[in-house]
């Protein structure tokens, strides 16, 4: 009994990710019937009915009185897309059959479900399926129209995507009897397009000077913030700022933030951009979010607020109004920069490693300490409500700071001559971000105690100014720890390698004794 054989590559995809397959076809005498073997879902098997009827209606012929045996090799992983293999799969076969030349698959990979007359249609996970293939070594990718351009990006430079309309025609472009053009994509053109496009300025922002202060701070060592004053004093404006100042995505940055994105709201064909994230993402949940928004989840895992916010800035505001089990579900991904999604079958990973802003009243009437006008709170009211804030999230947060309202004059006036706009800020902030990486590996905000004690590099009128604060403000050693962080930031950002003594001021400036142990 004679076995034909052929072999494609295929990309299965997991969570954000893809991984490259081998999608093996058996052809043999016996009792026909067609399998898919690899931990096939239902989709799989709705997957050989459509092949049959495409091969049929592309006008070739489906060895039907055969045994047909797909491998998805590896058998173990989990196949999230079953659609996807079925233009694979109709070409393997093709190909076992003889009526292609098996070794015309040799170094392509295929991708996108069949209709019933033969048609390639697109399927999710394009951009991650050619960031996979092509980081396996893969060279050429056969794809749907719709999916080429994302596929291209993901892939980079070196890696050929080639639309196919249907069958016929990928089947035409592996013989070499059609000639398509492969697509080639820059990721680098569309970050320059992004850069080149407006965004809130901190030039625009009039007063807040503690705030804008702060927000440069937090921006340069990666430190955590938050906002405490009353309604219209600018906390959210100021919060959209940041990923401003940030440095931009780089071209991995992107690619990840973007397959989280993809998988969380699917991809608009009609996208240029193919559904690319190419700026660093600003989320701003309501505090009435569910927790499964806010983390991820649900019987197809899907990535939350924390994980949209990966590489960009998560801001809470109104933070005392998050429910303590929404705050809770926070713990994970500020621990571990991840979410861990368990299902019966596998584990997903959303990456959940963002900046988090969070702002609030600072009391239930949002006036006290205003001085535009009187709070209406009893002290043991606004004692309860800044109780609220605590716990894990609290800790992570190294700089907090009153913003005030600006003066009703300022509003609208043009921007003073000395105002830093984020361009300018930014470069600072690039700057300071390559001195904390060259001495550490990592930003301020990530540094631990026996990191931050090799770090820090005192005056010695610094450290008299810490002991004295730590004295009078019963600082504890966590509080001790968050000043020392942002002094070294502020010395970073003045490119000094020594922290001192205003450096120390201005650390213990952004801080706020009632709030912060
Ligand atoms: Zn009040």
């Amino acid at each position: 009994m004679s076995v034909k054989q052929a072999k494609i590559v295929a990309a299965g995809l997991e969570g954000i990710d893809a991984y490259r397959l081998d999608l093996e076809v058996d052809i043999r005498g016996g009792c026909p019937y067609m399998r898919v073997v690899g931990l096939p879902d239902a989709s799989l098997r709705e997957a050989c009915e459509r092949v049959k009827a495409a091969v049929r209606a592309s006008g070739y012929r489906f060895p039907s009185s055969e045994v047909v045996v797909v491998n998805l090799v590896p058998a173990r992983r989990r196949k999230e897309e079953g659609a996807a293999f079925d233009l694979p799969m109709a070409l393997a076969i093709l190909a076992a059959d003889g009526q292609l030349a098996p070794e015309r698959l040799a170094g392509t990979a295929a991708q996108g479900e069949l209709s019933l007359d033969g048609r390639v249609r697109p399927v999710q996970g394009a951009l991650a399926a050619g960031a996979a293939l092509a980081a396996a070594g893969v060279r050429r990718l056969l794809v749907a129209p719709e999916s080429a351009r994302a596929a291209a990006l993901g892939g980079g430079a070196d890696f050929e995507v080639v639309p196919v309309g249907t069958l016929a025609e990928a089947v035409g472009v592996l013989t070499g009897g059609l000639s398509r053009p492969p697509l080639r994509a820059s990721a680098e053109d569309v970050l320059a397009r992004a850069e080149a496009a407006p965004a809130p300025d901190l030039a625009d922002v009039r007063g807040v000077e503690a705030g804008k202060q702060a927000l440069l701070l937090a921006a340069a060592g990666g430190h955590d913030l938050l906002l405490v004053g009353p309604p219209g004093a600018g906390k959210t404006m100021l919060a959209r700022r940041l990923p401003g100042l940030l440095p931009p995505l780089d071209r991995d940055e992107m690619l990840e933030v973007s397959r989280i994105h993809a998988v969380a709201r699917g991809v608009d064909p009609q996208d240029p951009d193919a559904g690319l994230v190419a700026r660093r993402p600003f989320r701003a949940p309501h505090h009435t979010t569910s927790y499964a928004a806010l983390v991820g989840g649900g019987a197809r895992p899907r990535p939350g607020e924390a994980s949209l916010a990966h590489k960009g800035v998560l801001f809470l505001d109104e933070l005392p109004e998050f429910g303590r089990a929404a705050l809770e579900a926070l713990r994970e991904p500020l621990e571990s920069r991840e979410v861990v999604v368990a299902r019966a079958r596998a584990c997903v990973r959303f990456p959940a490693d963002f900046q988090l802003v969070a702002a609030m009243n600072p009391c239930p009437c949002g006036h006290v300490g205003d001085p535009r006008r009187a709070c209406r709170c009893a002290p043991a009211a606004v004692e309860r409500y800044q109780g609220r804030v605590s716990g894990p999230l609290f800790d992570r947060i190294d700089i907090s700071v009153r913003v005030v309202p600006p003066p009703v004059e300022l509003l609208g006036a043009p921007p003073p001559p000395g105002a830093i706009a984020s361009a300018v800020a930014r470069e600072r902030v690039v700057s300071a971000r390559a001195l904390q990486r060259e001495r550490a590996g990592c930003l301020n905000a990530r540094l631990d105690a026996d990191a931050l004690r090799r770090s820090l590099s005192l005056t010695p009128a610094a450290r008299r100014a810490l002991g004295a604060a730590a004295r009078a403000r019963v600082l504890s050693a966590r509080g001790v720890a968050k000043v020392q962080r942002c002094a070294r930031t502020a010395a970073d950002l003045a490119g000094r390698e020594r922290v001192n003594e205003g450096d120390v001021d201005l650390a213990l400036s952004l801080r706020l004794p009632d709030l912060a142990a």
